[in-house]
């Protein structure tokens, strides 16, 4: 298989199981979108229509990016990511062909999921220039999403952002991204499951409470609390390195480590 240069390929494989919390949102993405793929014809008989994007929104950190990855997992399909970002090229018109060539590329590779991280780059910008290069791309975009369709069955397509409001509304119709999933923040359920997803793998010393920590955490996202236990385990390899005896994370260790991570769902 040839590498694309825009295209991350993940190849070890990640399911739900991966995902601290969440089970609601599990369950939703089971009957709307695993589902169908495997039994298409049923949704079929009863018009019911599949196909189009799906979009993840909400706070930085939270497992959008997770939840697409685990999607692809769950459905046993390779993972494709592209950041929009890095499409974007001054050069006249090249934007545009890095993005047909993106979706060539997945058609030839299909069935895939192909997931688009910050879909929202181009949807917005205050200088005018911009503004215009940007349309241009959007319109790619839709050409691909909405002029292909049979070419791209077989391709689910997911975008992601945190900025919804500045998505240009035409992404949004029928046909384009047009189920919107929402990835909230981790509640003090999932924070729980997330701690002890992070944790697993790692030497801890005596009964972790995960009550606590989680109570500890309001507003924190996965990736911080990711980062939490990161910021333990480094101290006490520090403090090992330092001639400290060895042993293992403790719920004081990580409570000290929630002190020095600022919670970054606040102003969402
Ligand atoms: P961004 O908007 O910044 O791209 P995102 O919503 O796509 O963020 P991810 O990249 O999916 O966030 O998550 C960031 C990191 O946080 C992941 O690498 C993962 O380790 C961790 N994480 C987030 N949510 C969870 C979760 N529910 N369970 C386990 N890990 C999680």
């Amino acid at each position: 298989r040839e590498i694309h240069k825009f295209i991350e390929e993940r190849e070890e494989k990640f399911t739900f199981s991966d995902i601290g919390g969440y089970e609601e949102l599990k369950n939703i993405l089971t009957i709307r979108i695993i589902k169908p793929l495997f039994n298409p014809s049923i949704f079929q008989k009863f018009r019911k229509r599949i196909g189009g994007g799906i979009l993840f929104y909400g706070p930085p950190g939270c497992g959008k990016t997770f939840f697409a990855r685990a999607l692809a997992g769950e459905c046993n399909l390779p993972f494709l990511a592209v950041n929009i970002s890095d499409i974007l090229d001054p050069y006249f018109g090249q934007s545009e062909k890095n993005l047909k060539e993106i979706f060539e590329y997945a058609r030839f590779h299909k069935p895939c999921v192909l997931f688009f991280d910050e879909v929202d780059t181009f949807g917005y910008s205050r200088v005018k220039q911009r503004q215009e290069s940007f349309r241009v791309l959007t319109d790619e975009l839709l050409l691909q999403m909405d002029g292909f369709k049979s070419e791209n069955e077989g391709i689910l397509i997911i975008g992601a952002t945190n900025t919804p409001w500045d998505l240009d509304m035409a992404l949004l119709r029928q046909g384009r991204f047009d189920r919107l999933i929402f990835v909230p923040p981790p509640d003090l359920e999932a924070r729980r499951e997330i701690f002890r997803v992070k944790l697993m793998g790692r030497p801890v010393d005596g009964e972790i409470n995960y009550d606590l920590l989680a109570q500890r955490t309001s507003f924190f996202s996965g990736a911080d609390i990711e980062n939490v236990v990161e910021t333990a385990a480094e101290a006490i390899i520090d403090e090992i390195l330092s001639g400290g005896k060895e042993r293992g994370i403790t719920t004081g260790d990580l409570l000290k480590a929630i002190e020095k991570v600022k919670p970054s769902t606040i102003e969402w």
